[in-house]
This record gives C-alpha cells, sequence and structure tokens, in this order.
C-alpha cells in the first residue's frame, strides 16, 4: 500500500498534527465507488480464456481488445446497443484474422463465447471480505463501470454481489464513461454524498483512480498486477482489495471506524 502523494488526503503522518495553530484532520468519506471488472470480478481472465476457446489460440489479446475498445466507445455513444456492439466487434476480429462469416454465424459464435465466459466468471478472492467490510463500516456503496452490458444490477445479482451495492452506474446506460466526470458525480448524486466525500477505487489508473481524483473524489488505485510506479501514481495505491480498509482507517475518517486496530482480517 502505498500513500502520501500529491493532491491527496492527509497521510497518517500529518493526520491530526497541529500545523500553525490549525489542527490537519483527514477527509471525511461516506460512500465508496467500486469499478467491478478487474476489479471485483476477474474479467480478463474469463474473457482471455473464452477467446482462447474461440479461436484455438493464445496470442490474440492485444488484437481483442483494441477491437473491442473501438466497439464500446461506439456502443456508449449511442450507435449500437450491447448485443448489436458485440456482434460487430466479433465479427471485425474474426474478418482481421481473414475468416469473413455471416451475420448469423457470427451470432452463433459469439453466443458460444459469452456462455463460455459466463461459466468462467469468478470473483477475485479479496472482494466479497472487502465488501463485508464496508458495508459493516457504515459506507454507502456503488458500483461504477464502463460496462456496456445493459441490467448492470442483474449481473451483480448473478456474482451474489448486488446486497452489497446502494447505487449501480454504467457507462452503457447513462451514456458517459470513465474518466468523464459525469460518471462519477451521477454516482454520488445516487448515494447523496458530495463527491470530497467519496473514494473510488478501480484497477485502471487513468480511467478510474486518475478520473475520479479529477472529478473531485479521493481517487484509489487498485494495482494487482504491480505494473505501475506508486511515486508516479499521484494517488493512494493498493495491490489487493484486502489493503483498502487499513488505508481508508489510516488516510480518512470513515462512518464508524475510527483506527486502524479495528480492521478485521478479511476471510478468505
Ligand atoms: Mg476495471
Amino acid at each position: 500500500m502505498t500513500t502520501a502523494l500529491a493532491a491527496q488526503p492527509s497521510t497518517s503522518s500529518t493526520s491530526g498534527r497541529a500545523v500553525a495553530g490549525q489542527r490537519l484532520e483527514p477527509p471525511a468519506i461516506h460512500a465508496i465507488c467500486l469499478d467491478i471488472d478487474d476489479t471485483l470480478v476477474d474479467f480478463t481472465g474469463s474473457a482471455r480464456s473464452a477467446l482462447s476457446v474461440l479461436t484455438g489460440r493464445d496470442d490474440m489479446w492485444p488484437a481483442w481488445q483494441r477491437i473491442t475498445d473501438a466497439h464500446s466507445a461506439r456502443c456508449v455513444a449511442g450507435e449500437f446497443d450491447y448485443d448489436a456492439m458485440r456482434r460487430a466487434r466479433t465479427k471485425a476480429f474474426l474478418a482481421d484474422l481473414g475468416t469473413q462469416l455471416d451475420d448469423e454465424a457470427v451470432a452463433v459464435l459469439e453466443d458460444r463465447r459469452l456462455a463460455q465466459m459466463s461459466r468462467g466468471s469468478r470473483l477475485f478472492p479479496d472482494a466479497l471480505p472487502c465488501l463485508d467490510w464496508l458495508r459493516a463500516a457504515g459506507f454507502k456503496i456503488a458500483a461504477v463501470t464502463n460496462a456496456s452490458r445493459p441490467h448492470q444490477r442483474g449481473r451483480l445479482a448473478t456474482l451474489g454481489l448486488a446486497r452489497f451495492f446502494d447505487a449501480v452506474v454504467s457507462a452503457g446506460e447513462l451514456g458517459a464513461a470513465k474518466p468523464d466526470p459525469v460518471i462519477f458525480h451521477t454516482a454520488c448524486e445516487q448515494l447523496g454524498v458530495e463527491p470530497d466525500h467519496a473514494a473510488h477505487v478501480g484497477d485502471r489508473l487513468d480511467l478510474d483512480a486518475q478520473g475520479a481524483r479529477d472529478a473531485g473524489l479521493h481517487g484509489i488505485w487498485l494495482d494487482r498486477t504491480h505494473t505501475g510506479d506508486p511515486e508516479q501514481a499521484g494517488v493512494p495505491v493498493v495491490d489487493s482489495l484486502a489493503e483498502l480498509p487499513a488505508l481508508l482507517v489510516t488516510d480518512y475518517r470513515t462512518p464508524t471506524v475510527t483506527s486502524a486496530s479495528a480492521v478485521p482480517t478479511p476471510r478468505g
């Protein structure tokens, strides 16, 4: 866990310290926004596995990501609905591989890939303990996702997560995607908190942590794969969701937990 970075709240070393006659207190946080894919759910793992089954190859993930990003942006912009987007994406991907298929054949393959992916979808082991702790600590909780899929509440219910969330905001339904401040402000509005009383946690430094920070929330980067330089991130960094409770009680004022000693040991 790395803290003490620019433009972020007081750290434990400065919390409560008297400076020039003023007592500096950590910022109060009443709500937590969480990204879903690759933050709570191992989306990339299941998507890569399903793509390998579809293509019979293990080296196509970067190409798939490029085509997916381009088509998802068109979906958020309203050019496609979600089902049309995923079929168009798969058709374009296969065409790039030299395989021209008609719409019916593409639909069959895409449905097969999606079913494979759904069967392989897994929560990260630290997701439920963290959500349990956040709920017990009294935070309001929102899911904030760039997924273009509709009905995110249904998806969260399938994963056993719906009971934790007071609000679910998705780019596909809102028409604005992270790092657009609109999606973060919509989540705060639905939770009934000001942005500076909310933190957002996600696996993308740019879209999640820095986007939230620039929107006036407290951005926290979940760097599960240790790909970044914490000193350059400009936001607090945690390696896993198991580190989040300690960060929150150390660097912020939280609803009911006031000291790190009150952090329970996550299970799992
Ligand atoms: Mg993500």
